[in-house]
């Protein structure tokens, strides 16, 4: 914003004058200013970085296990997430560079636990080569070609044969994808304590993030709205596909801490879905559809009720959207109900199936 000289800001500026710091404050230089900067970004990246690879891991056991909920929305899932410095903004490059050992080459960024890139041996920090003998590019627009050929290539669910150099040498690595329902499961920069499903997407916050205490409350946040896409809540096809998966990211955390808008994907996607919210009864289908995943995933769902019950008390802004989560009596009956439903199954070795409408 330019400012233009009114008499009311040189006012100001003669006031501020007269009331002058009294104290002799420490010497701060460029030099040290700089390196407090870069050690800051390093940070900002680190604990991006580990809350990331945290959410994958229990996602992924979600949209593999969920797929039988997810109709004709599913694709075949590897278990890696790669990046690239052309990710990040200008001002983050040297950063990545220095501590992050990033270049232009896409390199694994993450081996999900357990998943179909663990068992075939992928290692983080592998720099990606080949894909069936499509060679990997580099540069302006890379990233999207690399998730369009990943994504291709999955869909058959046979071996995807990988080149990649591991400290130089070349290694082969042959990863069978397995079924997954079709939607990115992305973490934003905010410190806000939300998520939201937009038909395509799962986008939890940091600050939401921070709040679990535990991998099951994770994994009931990402049920629910996993739920809210599986059941066509939203019509998918109105809302855009964030293409590559980290790269949106990249860019808004680095948004997020110089102070700049972006119009990264996070903004776009939030945006998007503000004041768009759900009725009560797809809360509720949310709720209940969302538990039966939860615990085709194998997670405890116990503590359901216990943990809305946190959000309710901790959070005025409900989770998704503004006061679109019924926080109502009935609500916490019904998750009770449903836990002691799909328990019920459980005693009789009875398919984990949601009950349909007669
Ligand atoms: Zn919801």
């Amino acid at each position: 914003m330019l400012l233009t000289k009114s008499p009311l800001f040189i006012v100001t500026l003669l006031l501020a004058a007269c009331a002058a710091p009294q104290t002799r404050t420490p010497n701060v230089n460029n030099e040290t200013t700089n390196a407090e900067a870069k050690k800051q970004q390093e940070l900002v990246v680190e604990d991006y970085m580990s809350n990331y690879k945290k959410l994958q891991n229990v996602s992924s056991r979600i949209i593999t296990n969920g797929s039988d909920l997810c109709g004709d929305k599913t694709a075949g899932y590897y278990g890696f997430n790669y990046w690239n410095q052309d990710g990040f903004k200008p001002a983050w490059k040297e950063v990545t560079k220095s501590k992050f050992n990033l270049d232009e080459h896409f390199k694994i960024l993450h081996v999900v636990e357990k998943s179909p890139a663990e068992k075939a041996a992928l290692k983080e920090g592998d720099v990606l080569v080949s894909i069936n003998h499509w060679l990997v590019p580099i540069g302006k627009e890379a990233d999207k070609q690399l998730a369009q050929k990943l994504a291709e290539q999955a869909k058959s669910l046979s071996p995807v044969e990988m080149a990649v150099l591991r400290d130089g040498t070349e290694h082969k690595v042959s990863i069978t994808p397995v079924k997954s329902c079709d939607f990115q499961v992305h973490l934003a920069p905010d410190d806000t304590k939300n998520a939201y499903a937009d038909g395509k997407n799962i986008v939890v916050y940091k600050g939401l993030m921070d709040f679990f205490k535990t991998d099951e409350e994770m994994a009931l946040v990402v049920s629910h709205e996993l739920a809210h896409n599986a059941m066509q809540h939203i019509d998918a096809k109105k809302k855009n596909a964030t293409a590559g998966g980290i790269f949106g990211l990249l860019l808004d955390i680095a948004a997020a801490t110089a102070g700049v808008n972006t119009n990264g994907d996070f903004s776009r996607l939030g945006a998007g879905m503000a004041g768009n919210a759900y009725s009560v009864e797809f809360e509720q289908e949310a709720d209940y559809v969302g538990l039966y995943v939860m615990q085709k995933a194998g997670f405890n769902i116990d503590n359901a009720a216990g943990f809305w019950r946190r959000m309710a008390i901790n959070n005025s802004q409900a989770i998704t959207t503004k006061s679109s989560h019924p926080t109502t009596p009935e609500r916490f009956v019904a998750i009770e109900e449903t836990v002691k439903e799909i328990k019920g199954k459980l005693e009789k070795g009875a398919p984990l199936n949601p009950e349909l409408k007669k």
